[in-house]
């Protein structure tokens, strides 16, 4: 493992993201905790360092996890974060905060009752690194919201030593989002975390993302690398270009190393599954090997040829709120799938699980209000349902 820094800090270049740990069977996020651990032993002894999670992680359940996986490790040999998750409440007044429709279900609460109930998932007196999730286009003004002075009272908690850096991730639609924020708060913030790969770097415009973060003279930690999975499972067609400059590595491979080129970035998450994807990103990072400027240039081809693809990166915020428990990411893969002509003969919705057919959505809309993406989720489930019943 290689390592970089973010604010003096030493960081391993690949972290852990604990949002993709493994699942019980046909139990939604429920995680699988023994091959969760394994995965955690085997990050441990393999130099990551950084383990990344939030507040809804696994439905609330990533934070507690990750706490007691980490619990048998010395405290001072790994570094925790975790997310303030103000892009999914609304105020009540008072400083109470509920969360947006969609996720019923979850209590009312305060910005003090939230860090302090994280704190005590995790097991821990103290956060390495603590992040305001999501800062976008329409939570920033809770973010920026005076009664409510977020930003203030993390401030706080800073000097009095329960968290080490702040940050914020963000999932905004414009690069001048990221600016006026960190703008605002100039001084305050260490490092921000964004979706970055090279199919967003035009599709996203992460590349004026990165460029404003580096302006602001910060570390960028990556979320998103392979983009939910779909940079690591490329079309043949794409693949053969890729095996022709070199044969033997894989498309997650490839999709790292470009991510290792941007001199900005100091973290790579990688939301792991299984050990193979484990053992495979630990060697890809045991020491640096960007990709040079044809490399690029050929990965920026292939971007080029899956612009047309609805940008689901399968983070399961929409799930949650959906009232026919429909697998939505999973059918925006088969949608994305049939769009481009290599599923249609394995996709038949009769013959699939009820949550796998698109038919059944209601257009309630309590996906689409949530999604990091802003993908017009009904909108595609109603275009699906048209094409599968041609
Ligand atoms: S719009 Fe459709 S997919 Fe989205 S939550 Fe409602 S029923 Fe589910
Ligand atoms: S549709 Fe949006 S919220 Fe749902 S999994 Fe995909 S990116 Fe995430």
């Amino acid at each position: 493992m290689y390592y970089k820094e973010i604010a003096g800090v030493k960081v391993s270049a690949l972290g852990m993201g604990n949002m993709r740990l493994p699942t019980v069977e046909g139990q939604g996020e429920k995680i699988d905790r023994e091959k969760a651990r394994e995965i955690i032993d085997y990050a441990m002894s393999h130099g990551i360092n950084y383990y990344d999670t939030a507040y809804r992680y696994h439905a609330g359940e990533s934070e507690t996890f990750i706490g007691e996986a980490l619990k048998k490790y010395p405290r001072d040999s790994y570094l925790l974060a975790s997310k303030f998750p103000g892009h999914m409440v609304e105020k009540k007044g008072n400083g109470v905060l509920g969360f947006v429709s969609g996720l019923a279900g979850w209590p009312d609460s305060t910005v003090d009752g939230v860090f302090h109930e994280q704190l005590q998932k995790c097991g821990t007196d103290f956060f390495d690194f603590y992040l305001f999730h999501n800062v976008n286009e329409k939570s920033i003004s809770i973010y920026n919201d005076p009664e409510l002075d977020i930003v203030g009272y993390f401030k706080k908690q800073k000097e009095m030593g329960k968290i080490r850096h702040l940050g914020f991730s963000s999932h905004a639609v414009s690069a001048s989002t990221i600016d006026e924020f960190l703008t605002r708060y100039e001084g305050v913030f260490d490092f921000v975390q964004i979706q970055l790969n090279y199919l967003d770097w035009k599709l996203q415009d992460a590349k004026s993302k990165v460029e404003v973060i580096g302006r602001h003279g910060l570390k960028v930690v990556v979320m998103e690398g392979v983009r939910g999975g779909r940079l690591a499972a490329l079309p043949e067609e794409q693949m053969a270009k890729l095996r022709a400059v070199r044969e033997a590595d894989s498309a997650a491979r490839w999709a790292h190393r470009w991510l290792q080129s941007i001199p900005e970035v100091a973290v790579v998450l990688s939301g792991m599954t299984t050990l193979d994807q484990i053992k495979e990103n630990t060697e890809t990072f045991a020491s640096p090997d960007p990709v040079n400027e044809e490399e690029k240039a050929l990965l920026s081809e292939v971007a080029d040829s899956m612009l047309s693809w609805v940008p689901c990166t399968a983070c399961r915020y929409c799930t949650e709120g959906c009232p026919n428990e429909l697998e939505i990411p999973k059918i925006i893969a088969a949608y994305n799938g049939v769009k481009n002509g290599d599923f249609m003969a394995r996709y038949n919705p009769d013959d699939a699980d009820p949550s796998m057919d698109p038919r059944r959505c209601v257009a309630c809309g309590n996906c689409a209000s949530i999604c990091p993406q802003g993908i017009k989720i009904p909108d595609i489930m109603e275009e699906f349902s048209k094409m599968l019943s041609k």
